[in-house]
């Protein structure tokens, strides 16, 4: 499928948020979480981000409404991330975005969910898993580059400790349901129709419980702070996720926990930039150093001095590269570069005895000095030819 449109099951003259209202529909629907391991969930998972990512712009969306899917793709009209979604970290930005989750939020904690979604694909009184939990942390540049541990707080369902997590301490007066015969659903004849609906007196649970535990009231779960401390790999980018498994709520009735996302966020850096795992550096030199050569210390993230030899008659722009400099490589093998960016500064502010020496130069300034102008003023002649 190809329509963007069609993707998102919405009008082509959808409101923005029809849109992402569809797209809100269709991306949990095959969101990685709920469908893990299923490589045809994930495809659709991007193409509805990558739908979501060009309807959502009015200006990409006019693009593609007049010329279509390739008008967006590579050229002008194609800003950043309009190659397609190759990448599923780039979707679940996309997806982060649009639901307001993503970044800058310090260590927020919210249900990754609820635990509804996940409940509902349980029968409604077997084992069921406990909801998992998404948090969202901020690093600095230098955490992410050399690895860093965190513990964070966790609100989390656990068993009750006074009725081992049972609903009473009193093993007698948990009942089965008479209502539902324990089935936790019931039936019922509406015209030609047979529903199945939640047991009205047990709530879907297929027991009652007489006399419930008082720390709990019932639940067999009480909330508790807990401190998970998680090791946040070197090489981490933004939009990366890590999963605790088991550290969200427990599982009720013997199944399992749920899991524990932590959403990564790298802040950035007054020095450096990043591209990929290489590193950008901006080194401005004077127009003198830049002719007459000269040697610079500049410094690294990893405490470390690089000392780079600027050659004589080094033009702007010139990119020198230290080899093994830049982010490690997340997975572990390999390590990017650090790439130094000469930016060559006119002088300003001169005063007139530094002028009058530039001057003179100036007079003195032949076109062998200037590499550039030489090949501008041969291309120039050819043109007029
Ligand atoms: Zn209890
Ligand atoms: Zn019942």
């Amino acid at each position: 499928m190809t329509d963007y449109y069609e993707i998102l099951e919405v009008p082509r003259n959808a409101t923005a948020e029809e849109i992402k209202k569809g797209y809100r529909k269709k991306a949990l629907q095959f969101h990685p979480d709920k469908n893990p391991g299923d490589a045809k969930a994930e495809k659709r998972f991007k193409e509805v981000s990558e739908a979501y990512e060009v309807l959502s712009d009015e200006k990409k969306r006019q693009i593609y409404d007049r010329y279509g899917k390739e008008a967006l793709q590579g050229g002008a009209g194609g800003g950043p991330g309009m190659q397609g979604f190759s990448s599923m970290d780039e979707a679940l930005r996309t997806f982060m975005g649009a639901f307001g989750m993503g970044g800058g939020g310090g260590e927020t904690i919210f249900d990754f969910f609820g635990g509804g979604d996940f409940r509902g694909q349980e029968s409604s009184r077997g084992a069921r898993q406990g909801a998992s939990k998404r948090v969202n942390i901020t690093i600095s540049f230098e955490e992410a580059a050399r690895g860093t541990d965190k513990e964070l707080a966790v609100s989390n369902y656990v068993a009750c400790s006074t009725c081992n997590g049972k609903g009473s301490s009193n093993p007698k007066s948990v009942k089965t349901c008479s209502q539902c015969n324990g089935r936790g659903q019931v039936f019922e004849q509406r015209g030609f129709f047979n529903m199945t609906t939640g047991c009205p007196t047990c709530h879907g649970e297929g027991k009652v419980i007489t006399d419930p535990c008082k720390n709990c009231r019932g639940q067999g779960v009480v909330k508790e702070k807990q401190h998970v401390k998680v090791h946040i790999p070197a090489g981490v980018d933004s939009g990366m996720r890590l999963k605790m498994n088991g550290h969200g709520d427990a599982g009720q009735n013997g199944g399992p926990a749920g899991d524990l996302y932590v959403f990564i966020t790298v802040e950035s850096h007054e020095l450096f930039e990043r591209e990929g795992n290489d590193i950008l550096l901006d080194v401005p030199v004077s127009f003198t150093e830049a002719a007459l050569g000269t040697k610079k210390e500049v410094p690294s993230l990893f405490n470390h001095t690089c000392r780079i030899t600027i050659p004589e008659g080094t033009q702007n722009g010139k990119i020198f590269r230290v080899t093994g400099e830049g982010f490690p490589n997340v997975h572990g093998h390999g390590r990017g570069d650090l790439l130094i960016s000469i930016f060559v500064e006119t002088p300003t502010g001169l005063n007139e005895s530094q002028k009058e020496l530039l001057r003179q130069f100036g007079e003195t300034e032949g076109i062998n000095n200037l590499p550039k102008r030489k090949g501008f003023l041969d291309k120039i002649k050819e043109f007029f030819n």
